[in-house]
């Protein structure tokens, strides 16, 4: 099958180089997202929720608007592109203007009217596994929004729901190569949620890596205890650092880098 490489500036994502996405789970304010990001080695693209869809509805939802600003203007400070999660249709025409990468989140993975807007406009579009969805309802939600024309598609494996509970999901490393025959698309993993536990991310990172995938999304946080989302997960930038080194040599063992 021919290969999709998505091309983003000067960026291809499912070429021989791996790419690296971290930043913070939400957008808190523009001096903790610039603290979250400035130290991060090798990174390619930032990411940080602005328009969040948590679990509970008292949960912190992001700062909207505010957030996309934030991640404008640090992403240009540093010359880096930025993914971020869209909720709904009506954001549409403001993320085309103003962000590099648009995410669809778990949770949205099967709002087939998202998808096919989606499809109408020509951005990267970071599509996650739905947490219980299986591979085949993924490869229909990616074609819900290539059908429309637009196959700027990055597929995203995040942990599924399973009997397992020592972690928050459990990362299915099949989806990888898997993925991989079935689809053009490059594949890319997020361990973070995946593992729900910063402890657990260095190994699901490495073994990602390992099996194929052709980018790591990872959350970070400068002091991860006073995170408004997801803290449990989150890593410090110095963390990060160590575990791309590590994950640099794995790529090398396989023929990619870094
Ligand atoms: C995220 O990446 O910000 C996120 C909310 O993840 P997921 O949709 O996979 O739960
Ligand atoms: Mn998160």
């Amino acid at each position: 099958m021919n290969k999709k490489i998505v091309k983003i500036n000067n960026l291809e994502v499912g070429a021989e180089k791996i790419v690296l996405i971290a930043g913070p789970c939400a957008v808190e304010s523009e001096q903790e997202f610039e603290l979250d990001v400035k130290d991060l080695k090798a990174v390619d693209i930032f990411r940080g929720g602005a328009y969040k869809t948590r679990t509970s509805p008292h949960s912190f939802s992001g700062l909207g608007e505010k957030g996309i600003e934030i991640l404008n203007k640090i992403s240009k400070k540093y010359n880096k592109p930025f993914v971020t999660e869209i909720t709904k249709v009506d954001l549409i025409p403001t993320y085309e203007k103003l962000v590099d990468i648009i995410q669809v989140g778990a949770r949205s993975m099967q709002n087939f009217e998202l998808l096919k807007a989606l499809g109408k406009t020509n951005k990267p579009i970071l599509l996650k596994r739905g947490f219980g969805n299986t591979i085949e309802e993924l490869i229909y939600a990616a074609e819900y929004i290539s059908s429309e024309g637009n196959d700027n598609i990055i597929l995203c494996e995040r942990g599924i729901r399973t009997f397992e509970e020592s972690t928050r999901f459990t990362l299915d490393v099949s989806a990888i190569p898997v993925l991989k025959s079935k689809t053009p698309y490059p594949v890319i993993v997020d361990p973070s949620h995946a593992a729900g536990d910063s402890a657990y991310v260095e190994a699901l990172t490495l073994a990602a890596i390992a099996a194929g995938a052709d980018g790591i999304m990872i959350e970070i946080h400068s002091k991860p205890d006073q995170a408004l989302s997801d803290k449990k997960q989150a890593l410090k930038p110095e963390e990060y650092n160590e575990i791309i080194l590590k994950a640099e040599k794995v790529a090398k063992a396989i023929g990619r880098y870094i």
